[in-house]
């Protein structure tokens, strides 16, 4: 898939960083692509997935953090615009945690780079052996 059209982003104090994500590609209409954000938090939720019990436990972090590295893709699921992110987040003393992203992980601010690819978008579908939604053509 070719590149078909890059947004850099500043992301609202206060905003839940997944929601915004995925206002953003709704608001533009991007529908398949991949991005990146780096940036602070306030509050962070991170998930981890329990491959023997099939199911997303998560874990919240207090107090400011920085995002060192947040990055995703966007595809379609039930027809509707996703966002997958896995964030790295670290403290004061620099202890770093990392995850699925998840909701609520409240921005104090953030700066996205959206990048839009051509093409079919990747629909997502229950996958039997993780039990986790997959592309159906990954
Ligand atoms: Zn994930």
């Amino acid at each position: 898939m070719r590149i078909k059209d890059t947004y850099l982003i500043r992301l609202p104090h206060g905003a839940d960083l997944l929601e915004v994500l995925t206002e953003q590609c709704r608001k533009r209409g991007v529908r398949v692509g991949f991005l990146s954000v780096i940036g602070a938090v306030q509050e962070a939720t991170i998930g981890y997935y329990d491959q023997k019990d099939r199911l997303y436990r998560s874990r919240q972090i207090s107090g400011g953090l920085e995002i060192t590295s947040c990055m995703g893709n966007i595809s379609l699921k039930d027809g509707t615009v996703m966002v997958h992110a896995h964030i790295l987040l670290s403290d004061a003393g620099g202890k770093t945690y990392g995850g699925h992203l998840m909701s609520p992980t409240i921005l104090f601010a953030g700066e996205a780079l959206i990048q839009e690819l051509e093409g079919e978008p990747l629909e997502r579908k229950y996958d039997e052996v993780t039990g986790l939604f997959l592309w159906r053509n990954g």
